[in-house]
């Protein structure tokens, strides 16, 4: 184990990880320099607060390497293009992010990891495992972006047997050592490429949840990116590549039979029979998209050693989380859905293939997509669409290219009341026993704080047309 003691550590950022970092640091006795490019008030309230309990901070220079930095422990967020990291480099100074950290710091004997990434559906597959080995009667958490944070389940009192831990491109990015049990790569979409540099360089911090897996790596058929990460990575003897898809199951994979949740991977006596795990109904939503997610889930349990029922168990159990297609009210036979979590255009699309007639809700900041290949794959389910925010002419220009026949009703305002007039349109497109959809297939912060902030909005002012029939 690491000895700590007076060991020189700049952590890189204050904020949701780099705070507890310091603190977990500066109390195995290391001498901690918190760097961060803001000098707001709050960064400076912060920095009080740390400076009394011993940690160094430097506000408003991000990018100096302090003199004697012996390692650097980075908000994942920050770029590997930052002037630090060169810095770093220059000095043989490793960076690690807060996963790394984290693994560095479990104790022997810790819980094994069962670890998910991918494009979309990570907190929710994240979730819906911890519900299956939780039914299982295995003290576990869903560790990452919501919830428990990976450093508290390392390092706090509580106990666990496995932790279902989310992981995103950028935390592998910066997790060099870190070897899990099993883990799963759900989809592979261009996203964040901007901070990654390319697709090539986001598919490999992805594919490095894979490397040195013990038991399974999970990947999905019908994404051969995700396949090929597999075929890529470097793992443990014995360890296996199971995949999952929507259609009948081979020899290795779980998939969905006459509606039912099926695993020939991990069956008795799978090489003939595949083994019944849940209904499809028993997924919530059951939306195609969202049960791969669930056999995602299933696998992983499975690799673990679960059994069929607990994964039945686990799965009725689940509800999943806020503003991921939450079901808001009907009115007028009309039901509103709120996906406010559809921040790209991957998302965006595999919600609306859930819904036919749907109006579309869409618009925001668009990060630099493209919306050609979700516009065509969508246009035959549209009833109309209704366009906010800052980029919402990029949507409206692919409408025009590849669905000319859709009613698109343009609201050329990004304030936030733009929300309840956009919900207005939309009843007026929807006729009765259809769905209107907001899937933004953007990001939010033009017009809202957050994706939480956009979705309330929607409810909201779907909640005023139930009330009064006027949003
Ligand atoms: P993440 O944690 O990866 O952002 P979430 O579980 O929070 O994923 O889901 C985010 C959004 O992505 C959902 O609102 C839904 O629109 C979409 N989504 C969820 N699962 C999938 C999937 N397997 N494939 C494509 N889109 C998905």
């Amino acid at each position: 184990r690491l000895d700590w003691n007076g060991k020189n550590v700049t952590v890189a950022g204050l904020g949701v990880s780099g705070i507890p970092a310091a603190r977990a640091l500066g109390a195995l006795g290391a001498r901690v320099t918190v760097v961060n490019d803001g000098d707001d008030e709050r960064s400076r309230a912060q920095a009080a607060v740390l400076e009394a309990e011993g940690i160094t901070v430097r506000l408003g220079d991000g990018d100096t390497l302090p003199t004697g930095t012996e390692l650097i422990v980075t908000t994942p967020g920050w770029r590997p293009d930052k002037p630090l990291f060169a810095a770093a480099a220059e000095a043989g100074v490793e960076v690690w992010g807060d996963v790394e950290l984290a693994w560095r710091l479990r104790g022997p004997g810790a819980a094994p990891w069962l670890a998910v990434t991918g494009t979309n559906g990570k907190t929710t597959t994240v979730r819906m495992l911890a519900s299956i080995l939780e039914a299982a009667g295995l003290r576990t958490a869903a560790v990452g972006n919501i919830g428990v944070s990976l450093l508290d389940a390392v390092l706090g009192e509580q106990e666990y047997d496995v932790l279902a831990v989310e992981l995103s491109s950028y935390q592998l990015h910066w997790a060099p050592s870190v070897r899990v049990h099993s883990a799963a790569v759900l989809n592979l979409a261009p996203d964040h490429l901007d901070w990654h540099g390319s697709m090539e360089a986001y598919a490999a911090d992805k594919g490095r949840i894979y490397e040195g897996n013990r038991v399974a790596c999970v990947y999905n058929t019908a994404d051969k990116a995700t396949e090929d990460l597999v075929r890529e990575a470097d793992v443990e003897e014995g360890c296996r590549a199971i995949g999952f898809t929507l259609g009948t199951p081979g020899p290795s994979e779980l998939g969905v039979v006459e509606g039912l949740l099926v695993d020939r991977a991990f069956a008795p006596n799978r090489q003939k029979n595949a083994q019944e795990l849940a209904e499809v109904s028993d997924v919530q939503p059951p939306a195609p998209h969202n049960v791969a997610n669930a056999l995602a889930a299933a696998a992983l349990a499975r690799a673990f050693g679960v059994d069929a029922r607990a994964v039945r168990d686990g799965l009725k159990a689940f509800r999943p989380d806020p503003h991921r297609i939450e079901p808001v009210e009907e009115v007028g036979g009309v039901t509103y859905v709120d996906d406010s979590k559809a921040t790209n255009t991957h998302a965006a699309e595999a919600s609306l293939a859930a819904y036919d007639p749907v109006v579309w809700i869409a618009g925001g900041l668009a990060k630099g997509a493209t919306f050609d290949e979700l516009v065509q794959k969508s246009a035959k389910r549209l009833r109309g669409a209704v366009l906010i925010g800052a980029d919402r002419a990029l949507i409206r220009e692919a409408l025009a290219r590849h669905a000319p026949e859709v009613p698109v009703v343009d609201l050329d305002r990004t304030d936030t009341g733009a929300m309840s007039e956009a919900v207005r349109e939309a009843a007026r497109l929807a006729r009765p026993g259809d769905t209107v959809l907001l899937a933004p297939a953007c990001a939010s912060m033009d017009m809202f704080t957050n994706y939480n902030t956009r979705g309330e909005a929607f409810a909201d002012a779907v909640r005023a047309l139930a009330a009064t029939g006027d949003a």
